[in-house]
């Protein structure tokens, strides 16, 4: 019997006999979309795919409003790299580099680098943030490490990316309840352990999610929960702009509309989508007043 593939999509589930819960998250087209954006070298795209699975996997157990997002700032080759999904599973990211980038990527061997997770609703100052210690070579290791300092529960992750789809899996050592025994609960969790680490790069990029579940998982009862789906998208808006432009000033507004004969275009990064400001729209942005174009939602 074959699964469809369905690709753009969240599973959480549950272990239920080893006390293990667990997201599983598979992207296509929306990977694509973001991938597709730029000439990214080939580690850095498989990172940048990395990340925007995983910013899609944490945000599985949560509850929260606005948006969670993974970024990384080097002073080396890779300066940025951002992946974002909201709380209605829109997904956006991007990364920046300036030279040849070491092949492969390793997160440890970055200069001066910091990675962050921060959660919640920037316009509102709701905000949770987090620091990411960058010890480990690849992104997954790292996150493990994040789990274990955060929650002081183990968890383990499995990403991968290609040109074609970005794919992560991870698990979580539910807290012991009452009733279980706690070296029964260790074997459980080792047991899922083993299981995990017999998953290639290959298989978890080519087998759809409930697949997977099963083929790693048959004997441990999987408990699958409705699928999310998950989408591109782009949270920029001429307000955002706007207030970008003001963060500017006056001076250099005004030597840009000189240099551009008269019109500003602001480009989103993650989308392309672009603004456009001509003289009169500027004035408005700088006094504060409301844009004479109208404004898109
Ligand atoms: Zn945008």
């Amino acid at each position: 019997m074959e699964t469809v593939l369905v690709e753009d999509v969240l599973h959480r589930f549950l272990l239920e006999r080893a006390g293990v819960r667990g997201v599983i998250v598979r992207l296509g087209p929306a990977w694509r979309e973001v991938a597709g954006r730029a000439e990214y070298p080939e580690p850095l795209r498989d990172l940048l795919g990395e990340a925007l699975a995983a910013s899609a996997l944490l945000t599985g157990n949560i509850k929260f409003d606005g948006s969670l997002s993974i970024e990384l700032k080097s002073a080396g080759a890779l300066r940025l790299l951002f992946a974002e999904c909201s709380d209605s599973g829109r997904l956006r990211g991007l990364a920046r580099w300036n030279a040849a980038l070491p092949d492969p990527l390793h997160l440890s061997e970055l200069p001066e680098a910091i990675m962050a997770i921060t959660i919640g609703q920037a316009d509102r100052g709701q905000r949770y943030q987090g620091l990411i210690d960058l010890g480990h070579p690849d992104l997954a290791g790292a996150l493990e490490n994040y789990f274990l300092q955060s929650e002081q529960l183990p968890a383990r992750l499995v990403l991968a990316a290609d040109g074609q789809h970005a794919v992560g899996l991870m698990l979580q050592k539910l807290p012991g309840e009452g009733g279980h025994d706690a070296a029964e609960d260790e074997d459980a969790w080792t047991r899922i352990e083993h299981l995990t680490a017999t998953l290639g790069r290959e298989e978890l990029l080519s087998t759809a999610p409930e697949d997977l579940l099963y083929r790693l998982y048959h004997e441990e009862t999987v408990r699958l929960f409705e699928p999310r789906p998950l989408a591109f998208g782009c949270s920029c808006s001429r307000e955002r702009v706007e207030a970008m432009l003001r963060t500017l000033g006056r001076e250099e507004i005004e030597a840009t509309l000189e240099a551009q004969h008269g019109l500003i275009e602001v480009t989103c990064e993650f989308c392309a989508r672009t603004y456009s400001f001509d003289r009169v729209d500027a004035q408005h942005v700088l006094s504060g007043g409301v844009a004479a174009s109208p404004t898109v939602q």
